[in-house]
């Protein structure tokens, strides 16, 4: 019997496109606003991954037009120092977007850092306000993985609702926003996490399954219902038995992909798919100055 395998749903050749477009609309719009958008992320601290994302989204910003305001803060940056750059950049009007790369420090309180960022520049979608509009239904700046995940099944025309789906993961960064944007589409949503019993018998009755945990390959083929959509948003640094280092994702990949009907990769699935999200988002609130 052939064995099965799940078709690829492609994060990387999405992003590239939604890019593409993004370029186009910059282009479109620049002469109307008189500037280029603008995208600030804030780091704090030498985290060498933190880092390598700043680099990653910094890049993709000057391939589609927009300029970065990054700036680079020492771990030991109080958060009245942060509150006051913040404020800064809230009044700037060449920035449109401003992102906190997270995780900051423990002694700084990032829930509260958020609250400083100016909704209609809160790119990353994790103001209280955007986050309250998501829970509402309303229009607003929303979360970039789990609006990132939507919309490559959206690309693949997959169903959404009246199916079962399971998220992993209960984060305000990913798992209760991605379980929100979920239930606006009509599915029937089912959160688990780290306390959840009896993982196997809630993953196994999922037609969508988004694992966003950081545990690598916690999610086998025996978790998995046959013909399931299977997403895949964690990212976990591994070193292999060569003493080589990579990324992987939760899933167990080479199981799971005899199970599933579709399944993201790990890199190239739903990583492009939040920078290209955050492009998204700066642009919408760089649009929204023209509409104003
Ligand atoms: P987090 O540490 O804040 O949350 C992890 C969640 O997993 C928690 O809610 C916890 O309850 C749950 N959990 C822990 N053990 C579990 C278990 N055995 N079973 C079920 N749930 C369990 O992490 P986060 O910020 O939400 O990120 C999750 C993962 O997604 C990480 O690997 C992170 O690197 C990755 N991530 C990827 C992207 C991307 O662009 N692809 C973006 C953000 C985060």
């Amino acid at each position: 019997m052939e064995t099965k395998t799940a078709k690829l749903l492609d994060g990387k050749a999405l992003g590239l496109k939604i890019r593409e477009q993004l370029s186009t609309t910059i282009a479109q719009l620049q002469s109307k606003v008189g500037r280029a958008p603008g995208l600030a992320v804030l780091m704090v601290g030498d985290d060498a991954a933190s880092a390598a994302y700043v680099r990653n989204k910094e890049r993709a910003c000057n391939k589609v037009g927009i300029v970065s305001f990054n700036r680079h803060f020492p771990f030991a940056t109080s958060f009245s120092e942060l509150q006051d750059v913040i404020k800064g950049l809230n009044n700037d009007e060449r920035v449109d977007g401003i992102l906190v790369q997270l995780p900051l420090p423990p002694h700084l309180d990032s829930v509260a850092l958020l609250h400083e960022i100016a909704t209609d520049k809160d790119v990353d979608g994790l103001h209280p306000l955007n986050l309250g509009r998501l829970l509402r239904g309303e229009s607003g700046l929303r979360s970039c993985t789990p609006a990132g995940v939507m919309r490559l099944l959206k690309e693949y025309s997959i169903p959404l609702e009246g199916k079962q789906a399971v998220v992993l993961g209960r984060s305000i960064l990913v798992g209760k926003p991605m379980s929100l944007m979920l239930l606006e589409a009509n599915a029937t949503v089912t959160m688990a996490h780290s306390r959840t019993k009896n993982l196997q018998d809630i993953t196994k009755n999922a037609d969508i399954l988004v694992s966003a945990v950081g545990i690598p390959q916690l999610i086998t083929a025996d978790m998995v219902k046959d013909g399931a959509v299977v997403v895949d948003v964690g990212i976990n640094r591994i070193t292999d038995e060569n003493g080589k280092s990579r990324l992987i994702g939760d899933v167990n990949f080479d199981q799971v992909v005899t199970v599933a009907d579709y399944l993201t990769p790990v890199p190239g699935g739903i990583g492009p798919m939040t920078v290209a999200m955050l492009l998204q988002n700066t642009v919408y609130s760089y649009q929204s100055t023209v509409s104003c």
